[in-house]
């Protein structure tokens, strides 16, 4: 197994355990949902800022909302927290799912009221189409996950919320204390608004990294070429495919790639088989269950050893403040994978 000494401490943040769609996607996605359903109500004079939301529960502004469209392309977990959200406030909502995105995730989606649309191919031809079916509806709402600043700021509310969770657990984040941060990435919105919202409040004393699959590093050859959205994994010869599926993303958001650029520490890149093992490891040490792609945020801490990395801590002067450090995994979904699933992915073994 991983054999890795991790100085300082090491807290597993539970996004996988988030009320409603069980990841950090309800974190952008519920806000976005939400955002949108006030304009709507604002605009059409339902509702004044200063009224009390809960009448969006009502019969009435079911009704209001049915007129309207919400659609959205996702490898899985956004097409749940948007399909999840939109449906319960009356939307019709349609997910558009690449090839990648699990048949259980359809299924609820569709046992929730969502309309599901499939294809063969992968996430971007999901979301182009979904794009084009949405801008040629006057009543449709497209939620841009490469592009939406609002899913962005929803995500890097979390840096906000962790503070109080911080001081509950004594943990010091400043010059001498470092923050580590590690968040498996898929097109970038969801680490990069949470790796957003923790350089605002923590600056140079936070250090994120993002984890990705080797065969589909989009984040990494758009950040690392400097030509962000403008390549894609194939064109470095790379499948694009992998057992993670909330990572399985050939193209980066170019502009999550372009606010990264700056604020990003580095990038690491792991075999799918690790997904599995690490699944395993926790359940037995923690009894903690997340989901595979999740798991990818433990290679963070495990990659600490690395050549490169050492050279980073090296540069950034922490060499002798690593015992005080806090090294955080984030743990991006998992609480809703149906426990058929779970036995599934026990016993798979990739290596
Ligand atoms: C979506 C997702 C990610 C990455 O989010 P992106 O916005 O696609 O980069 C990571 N882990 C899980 C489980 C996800 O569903």
């Amino acid at each position: 197994h991983y054999d890795t000494k991790i100085p300082g401490k090491m807290f597993l943040k539970q996004d996988s355990h988030l009320a409603i769609s069980g990841s950090v996607k309800a974190r952008g996605g519920i806000y976005e949902v939400l955002k949108h359903a006030e304009d709507l109500a604002l605009e059409h004079g339902m509702l004044r800022k200063d009224d009390d939301y809960s009448v969006f529960a009502s019969d009435e502004f079911k009704e209001f909302f049915s007129k309207f469209k919400i659609q959205v392309g996702s490898t899985g977990n956004l097409g749940m927290s948007i399909g999840i959200m939109s449906a319960a406030l009356g939307f019709h909502v349609i997910v558009h799912m690449s090839a990648d995105a699990k048949q259980w995730k359809k299924d609820l989606l569709r046992q929730r009221g969502a309309e599901v649309v499939e294809y063969a191919d992968d996430y971007s031809k999901a979301v182009e189409v979904g794009r084009k079916n949405s801008d040629a509806d006057p009543n449709s709402y497209f939620v841009d996950d490469e592009n939406s600043v609002t899913l962005f700021l929803g995500y890097a509310v979390a840096a906000k919320r962790i503070v109080k969770q911080f001081a509950e657990k004594n943990i010091i984040v400043d010059a001498e204390h470092p923050l580590f941060v590690y968040i498996p990435c898929g097109v970038g919105g969801a680490p990069g608004g949470v790796a957003f919202g923790f350089k605002k409040l923590f600056g140079d004393n936070v250090h994120v990294f993002f984890t990705e699959p080797t065969q589909a590093p989009c984040m990494l050859v758009g950040m690392a070429s400097g030509l962000q959205n403008k390549v894609c994994v194939k064109d470095f010869g790379l499948s694009g495919l992998t057992h993670a599926d909330g990572l399985a993303v050939g193209r980066p958001s170019g502009f999550v790639g372009g606010v990264m650029e700056h604020l990003l520490s580095g990038e690491m890149s792991l075999e799918d088989y690790h997904i599995y093992d690490l699944m395993r490891d926790l359940v037995a040490t923690e009894d903690i269950f997340i989901e595979p792609s999740a798991c990818a945020s433990f290679w963070g801490p495990i990659m600490l050893k690395d050549e490169k990395v050492q050279v980073y801590i090296k540069k950034m002067g922490l060499e002798d403040k690593m015992a005080n450090a806090t090294h955080i995994p984030w743990a991006t979904g998992g609480s809703l994978v149906p426990q058929d699933i779970r036995e599934e992915y026990m016993h798979t073994h990739l290596k």
